[in-house]
């Protein structure tokens, strides 16, 4: 039974500290994102929450879920990650897809029977979508034939659905598939898990697509849709971009109580850590930087329900300054912690192995700071 949207944040609390927390270090050491840990996700309703109520979903926005997100990554980004993609592919579907692609896949979403991984990075193709290679051509009998590489499909080796970019015959400009998991796993469609530093228990996958025909696949927007591809996927990054920023959020908030509880119970000299200056200004250093990202994060969020013309800025700006805050808190409170940090199941040794996913995932930080800069510039 999903909670109330109220309810949610305390519901996803309860779940991080009498669940996650407990295990997080044996699931990250293992690389293992339990299934019942992905069924508690979906019986919360997090994955499916954005769904419209017409399609059976709880029409959730991204503002209301900053608060859960934030709670999931208290406990392990992973679980912030793993009910990302869906989001996108509700998002996709709303805004650019066909009433029949939505009334396909948005109720099974909805009712957590439907998970989606969401692919634009190619081995050769990361922000720079120009150089996206995998290709669509028509199949006949219908659907489409796929030909190349994918690589980092978070849920790609398990979802239900996948929304990919890809090149379909004939048009200049890159197009989103929605591709049905039919078929993967055969020699068509190899699928390789890869191996990561963190960020682990999600599923990376890598895809090697020869000739594979997909009877199920479609254009999302349909004809229409052809070479909308990366407009409609960069737009739905939007989403993706507070998710991320809200991992991060969580991070700072698993610092600052990190290094509370150094400053707290370490004895040092004559007292404890926490009544030397130093402690105290790194600790006041981390709460005054939180306030900042979840300041921004939340105004992103704003901008992204309300689909205004500063949505991509500040979500990306959210994304930006709150993975960087993250990579930085976890330094912060290590200097607190010192060896205390270094062991291989030290909390803040998982979260600095973490830390750096927020700053690639959804976009590459630089790549990002670029595309904020180049408008401005009015450059290309
Ligand atoms: C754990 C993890 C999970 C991921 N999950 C997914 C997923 O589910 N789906 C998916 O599609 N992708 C996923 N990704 C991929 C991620 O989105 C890409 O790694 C990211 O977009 C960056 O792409 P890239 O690694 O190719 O690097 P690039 O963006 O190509 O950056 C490489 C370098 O080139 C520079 N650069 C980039 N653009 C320019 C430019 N215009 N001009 C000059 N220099 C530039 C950058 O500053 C950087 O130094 C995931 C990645 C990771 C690590």
């Amino acid at each position: 039974m999903s909670a109330s949207t109220d309810d949610l944040p305390a519901a996803v609390r309860r779940f991080v500290d009498e669940t996650v927390l407990p295990q997080v270090d044996e699931w990250d050491r293992r690389d293992d994102l339990p299934q019942s840990a992905i069924d508690r996700l979906v019986e919360l309703g997090l994955p499916g929450a954005m769904v419209p109520r017409e399609y059976g979903g709880r029409g959730l926005g991204v503002s209301d879920l900053v608060p859960a997100w934030r709670a999931l990554s208290h406990g392990w980004i992973s679980l912030t990650g793993a009910v990302n993609p869906t989001g996108l592919a509700t998002a996709l579907l709303v805004r650019h897809g066909t009433e029949a692609q939505r009334e396909r896949w948005l109720p099974p979403i909805a009712r957590g029977e439907a998970l989606a991984s969401f692919s634009i990075t190619e081995p050769q193709a990361g922000s720079d979508i120009g150089r996206i290679e995998t290709s669509a051509r028509p199949r006949s009998g219908g659907g489409l034939v796929l030909d190349g590489e994918k690589r980092w499909v978070a849920g790609g080796a398990s979802s239900q659905v996948v929304f990919m970019m890809a090149a379909m015959e004939g048009s200049e400009k890159p197009s989103c598939v929605v591709l049905p998991a039919d078929g993967r796993g055969s020699a068509s469609w190899q699928v390789e898990e890869l191996d990561k530093v963190g960020y682990r228990g999600v599923e990376s996958a890598a895809y090697r697509f020869e000739e594979h025909e997909a009877p199920g696949a479609e254009i999302l927007g349909g004809d229409e849709g052809i070479g909308s591809g990366a407009r409609q996927m960069l737009d739905a990054l939007d989403v993706g971009r507070v998710n991320v920023a809200c991992r991060a959020l969580g991070i700072v908030d698993r610092c600052i109580e990190c290094a509370i509880e150094e400053g707290t119970t370490r004895e040092v000299g004559d007292g404890l850590l926490g009544e030397h200056t130093h402690a105290q200004l790194r600790i006041g250093e981390l709460i005054a930087r939180r306030a900042a990202v979840q300041a921004l994060t939340e105004k992103a969020a704003e901008a992204v329900d309300a689909r205004s013309d500063d949505a991509r800025e500040l979500s990306t700006s959210a994304k930006l300054v709150a993975s960087e805050a993250a990579v930085w808190a976890v330094d912060a409170a290590a200097r607190l912690a010192a060896s205390r940090s270094y062991a291989a199941g030290d909390e803040l040794a998982r979260l600095r192995r973490d830390a750096p996913q927020t700053e690639i995932g959804e976009g590459a930080n630089d790549a990002l700071l670029l595309a904020l800069a180049r408008p401005a510039l009015d450059l290309q």
